[in-house]
């Protein structure tokens, strides 16, 4: 393995293996170059050469060898990698999803009601946490689970798995990431719990599809198999006012001048100093938190549209940018503040299918609902189609940068012209949310609202599989279950 430090120095390390004794011993050795160039050229002629032991059949040796690298720490920054296993090592945290009825609830329900998936089959849980997947899956009949764990959770996880002993032994907890360890058979089955905010965040979903194509038959089955992105524009003044309110723009309506923190970075004397000079960093940095929270369905302005990304097949490399290009028709004249997010991944069970839905309106999870607002708000017509892109890019940091456009199209006298009216763009951190949960809540079922919103009705389309339509389909189970709003951390 060989480690840059400086644009001239490298280190190289090099593990060999005393078969007979079974000994490993690492050397490392420095080496200096005289110009970073001539550094450049042999990382180069390095990574060549890894590349084609890699491929060589019959030179497995050397193929481990080089491969020591993993490709997790290839495209993930080492010191966002500490914090999210740290994250994830603490028991509050996983207590924090368990406790997320809906979603474990949900889970409980896939692997039980698909028994006949489960029983005598081999299963890897991908991302154990506390090893309650596994728990299910050995509740399900499992021959065996490897629960894959990486962060110092799979400690907790072997005492919590040790403690019920009739599932035990049908367990065995491997610490480290799914992109390294070695297992010693194939799996009937993968189960994972990758979701992050959007579904994307975390990056979690690569390692899902590293671990399907490391561990998984050909034949086998994931638990889920496809996920949903669902987007819709909305409408929100309070939201917005609230947002541009933190730093104050000129112009905003109503009352809002009057709010607590309006004008902060307009202020020319604040304790004798200009704050203006930050005023316009401000405000791109308060846009640039894509907003987390529950929001009531009627503000979405028109129906939602989907994007899949289905598990089985998606290559990990196309997880690295995701394109989605919008189309809506505005279902009223408003102001279009933004684009609301959800998601949903559906278990594809040979006896039942069960959706696990985040949507706005449907029983809240941890992972709320995610709202891209845009700093210069369009106005739309009834009927005025909207258009736009939401373009992802993965970061090293296991997040996205979110880019969205929206645009409405010329409106009334002159429209046959075709001319886009108005558009506006924004640039967001997936990495960076604002966590809203402070708010009173803006979702709370009405007596008189106990029907799903209309609007919302319409992502239900089935997803077109071969062996989709053979089973059952179930929605999430019936809303036993509060909201988990007083806990503010989600999946990082
Ligand atoms: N399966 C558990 C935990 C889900 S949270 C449950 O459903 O409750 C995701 C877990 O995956 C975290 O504990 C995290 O540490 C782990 N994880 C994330 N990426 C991983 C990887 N590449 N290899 C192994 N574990 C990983």
């Amino acid at each position: 393995q060989l480690f840059k430090v400086s644009p001239v120095l490298s280190v190289c390390v090099v593990e060999g293996s005393d078969a007979g004794k079974k000994t490993l011993y690492s050397r490392a050795v420095t080496i200096q170059f005289r110009n970073e160039e001539e550094s450049a050229a042999f990382h180069c002629v390095v990574q060549q050469w890894k590349k084609e032991v890699n491929t060589q059949e019959g030179n497995e040796r050397i193929g481990t060898i080089t491969a020591s690298k993993s490709k997790f720490d290839e495209k993930i920054e080492s010191s966002s990698a500490k914090m999210y296993f740290h994250y994830y090592g603490q028991l509050l945290h996983q207590q924090n999803m368990l406790q997320d009825y809906v979603r474990t609830g949900t889970y409980h329900a896939a692997v039980i009601e698909n028994r006949a998936d489960f029983i005598g089959r081999v299963v890897v849980d991908v991302g154990a946490g506390s090893g309650i997947l596994s728990l299910f899956a050995a509740q399900a009949g499992a021959k065996h689970v490897y629960a894959v764990e990486a962060s110092e959770m799979a400690e907790y996880a072997r005492k919590l798995i040790a403690g019920n002993p009739t599932l035990a032994q049908r367990i065995t907890v491997i610490k480290g990431k799914v992109e390294d360890v070695e297992l010693p058979e194939k799996a009937d089955i993968l189960i994972s719990e990758p979701m992050g905010t959007l579904l994307v965040n975390e990056r979690m979903l690569e390692s899902y599809v590293i671990a399907r194509d490391r561990f998984l038959s050909p034949t086998g089955k994931m638990f889920p198999a496809v996920g949903r992105i669902h987007m819709a524009p909305f409408t929100d003044e309070y939201l917005f006012i609230e947002i541009a309110n933190k730093v104050s723009i000129p112009k905003i309506v109503g009352d809002a001048l009057a709010h607590p923190g309006a004008l902060f970075w307009q202020q020319q004397n604040y304790y004798g100093v200009d704050l203006t000079p930050l005023h316009g960093t401000a405000f791109q940095g308060y846009f640039s938190q894509p907003v987390v929270d529950a929001f009531d369905p009627r503000l979405l302005i028109a129906p939602p549209m989907f994007h899949v990304i289905d598990f089985t097949k998606i290559k990990e490399e196309e997880l690295y940018e995701i394109d989605i290009p919008l189309r809506f028709i505005a279902s009223m004249g408003t102001r279009v503040h933004g684009l609301a997010c959800w998601f949903d991944v559906l278990f594809n069970g040979s006896t039942v299918q069960r959706w696990l839905t985040t949507a706005p309106g449907s029983p809240t999870t941890h992972w709320y609902q995610l709202r891209c607002v845009l700093s210069q708000p369009i106005y739309v017509m009834a009927g005025q189609e909207i258009t736009g892109r939401l373009h992802l890019i993965a970061h090293n940091a296991q997040s996205y940068t979110i880019y969205l456009t929206l645009s409405a199209k010329m409106w009334g006298p002159g429209a046959e012209q075709g001319g886009i009216l108005q558009t506006s763009s924004c640039k967001l951190d997936l990495k960076e949310p604002y966590y809203r949960m402070s708010q009173p809540q803006a979702y709370a079922l009405a007596q008189d609202q106990q029907q799903p919103q209309p609007l919302i009705q319409t992502q239900d389309i089935h997803i077109q599989s071969q062996d989709l339509d053979e089973a059952e389909i179930v929605q999430q189970p019936s809303p036993n279950s509060c909201a988990q709003i007083d806990s503010l951390m989600q999946n990082v």
